[in-house]
């Protein structure tokens, strides 16, 4: 790995933190493993790359989206090209599969692809004038500078849908990638710097959450896009509200799979487990919950229950796997935590419930778990776990399901499996959640669709989409007389 990655970029330079400090970064998979040891920043980094991003913000503006978008397009060639290196780095220090690591970079792509395609559609309108000789309408404008604060669970996808949108837009940025991750911030980083983006308009700064309260408490920053947990959100979020920053948050989830006794058994099984276990259960529209009908719920777990006891747990660049490790030593004993929390409450386990250690290297490896007889109501049905463990619960006829299914605080996805094609419209019309599938998994997302979430899943405008624009850009109205 090239030394330079382990620093900031600010205005243009590769440069280390302004207090010498680093923070180790290891594989997952195998803790012997040390990535390197990258930039721990804090308020003076945060200070230099914010007067970076707002030196550069006039001539960024000035340019115009179709201008901006050819930079994106060069992006998206560096990245096609450099797409396994990005794919290993993802793996390496993330811990997911290879072939999930590979499926992000074509994500990131498709991301790159629409954004640019977007730069000849930010319009506005034209509007009818009160008198007469006046000619009015309405534009949009970049926001400004942006800070951009990232989770480790998708670390070239989510930075890339935050990127782009915020440069097209006309905003120049700051990003913060999550300490847990900060090669693949580097080297998103690297190629928009390639491609010959003016300086400043991109600024990275690694570290964690002295880094992320600069980037929120800068007066220059105008808006503030974050993905991460409840808290974190909720936190800058009121952080700053007293200067009435703009937020975009999209937090956590707790994602239920429906499964009426009309539905098709195997289908069910099938998605369930791939909304489940995929990614080691680290998506915000993972399948934490299965609210399965009493009259099938036996079958039903006992399909379930063979197919989760025959996949095979490994590290990333296993192309035999079927499920790597979870983030960090830290996120292992939370999963853990939970099942053991479960168990107390009166939740069964079907299959899994422990660290797994046969055959890995010393890493951060949960076996695949399903709890089954989980009360609703209990803590490990109603809290985000973030990691590859199931819960069944059982519900008597649709009404309950969906009063189970919107019982939580949370509202990002919601799935549901029956034949019966108007109870589908109707469990449409009555998911409290933002991304609803039916008789297909719950996860995964297209760079044309809004990626949105209901209650405490998400706040302000939704990532991805033509609707992205409503948060970098703000709209302006004109009258002209003549
Ligand atoms: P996290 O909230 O711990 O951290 C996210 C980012 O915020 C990191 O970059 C971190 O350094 C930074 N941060 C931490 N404290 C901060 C503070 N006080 N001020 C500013 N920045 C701060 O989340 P995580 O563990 O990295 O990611 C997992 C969470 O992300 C889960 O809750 C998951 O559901 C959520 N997530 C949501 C989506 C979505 O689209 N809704 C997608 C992926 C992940």
């Amino acid at each position: 790995m090239e030394s330079r990655y382990l620093l900031n970029h600010i205005g243009g330079q590769w440069r280390p933190p302004e207090s010498g400090q680093t923070r180790p970064n290891i594989n997952p998979g195998d803790l012997a493993d040390r990535v390197g040891d990258f930039a721990e920043s804090g308020g003076a980094d945060v200070d230099l790359a914010v007067e970076a991003a707002a030196a550069a913000f006039p001539a960024w503006k000035a340019l115009g989206p179709i201008k901006r978008a050819e930079y994106l397009r060069t992006v998206e060639r560096l990245i096609e090209e450099r797409a396994e290196d990005f794919a290993r780095a993802i793996t390496r220090e993330q811990g997911k599969l290879l072939k999930e690591a590979r499926g992000e970079v074509r994500r990131a792509l498709a991301i790159l692809d629409f954004t640019a395609g977007e730069a000849r559609r930010l319009n506005g309108e034209t509007t009818p004038a009160e008198e007469p000789r006046t000619f009015s309408y309405t534009f949009r404008s970049p926001l400004g500078v942006v800070g951009l604060i990232t989770p480790w669970n998708f670390p070239l996808a989510i930075p890339m849908w935050k990127v782009a949108p915020a440069l097209l837009s006309g905003c120049t940025a700051v990003f913060k990638p999550s300490p847990f991750t900060p090669l693949s911030g580097a080297l998103l980083t690297e190629a928009f710097a390639d491609a010959g983006l003016p300086t400043g308009v991109l600024n990275l700064v690694q570290g964690d959450v002295a880094a992320g309260q600069a980037l929120v408490a800068d007066e220059r920053v105008t808006g503030i896009s974050f993905t991460g947990s409840l808290p974190v959100g909720l936190a800058i979020h009121t952080a700053g509200a007293p200067r009435l920053l703009r937020t975009q948050l999209e937090l956590g989830g707790k994602n239920a799979v429906l499964v009426l006794a009309d539905a098709d058994l195997d289908k069910a099984v099938q998605a369930t487990v791939f909304g489940a276990f995929g990614q080691s259960g680290q998506r915000c529209s993972a399948t934490s919950r299965v609210v399965v009908d009493v009259r099938v719920k036996e079958e039903f777990l006992a399909r379930l229950v063979e197919r989760v006891a025959a996949l095979k747990v490994g590290i990333g660049a296993d192309a035999g796997a079927d499920i790597g490790p979870v983030v960090s030593e830290a996120r292992m004993k939370a999963c853990l935590d939970a099942i053991r929390t479960a168990q107390e409450g009166g939740a069964k386990v079907a299959v899994g419930g422990g660290r797994h250690t046969e055959g890995v290297p010393d890493g951060c490896y949960v076996q695949p778990t399903v709890l089954c007889d989980v009360p609703w109501d209990s803590e490990i049905a109603q809290e985000e776990i973030f990691g590859p463990v199931l819960s069944v619960i059982d519900c008597d006829g649709f009404d309950d399901a969906m009063r189970i299914s919107n019982s939580v605080r949370y509202g990002m996805s919601g799935t549901i499996f029956t034949s019966d094609m108007s109870r589908a419209f109707e469990a449409l019309e009555r998911f409290e959640a933002g991304m609803l599938h039916v008789n297909r998994p719950g996860v995964g997302a297209y760079a044309h669709l809004p990626h949105m979430g209901s209650k405490m899943s998400q706040f302000g405008p939704p990532e991805c989409s033509p609707q992205v624009w409503d948060f970098y850009t703000e709209w302006k109205s004109a009258c002209i007389t003549y």
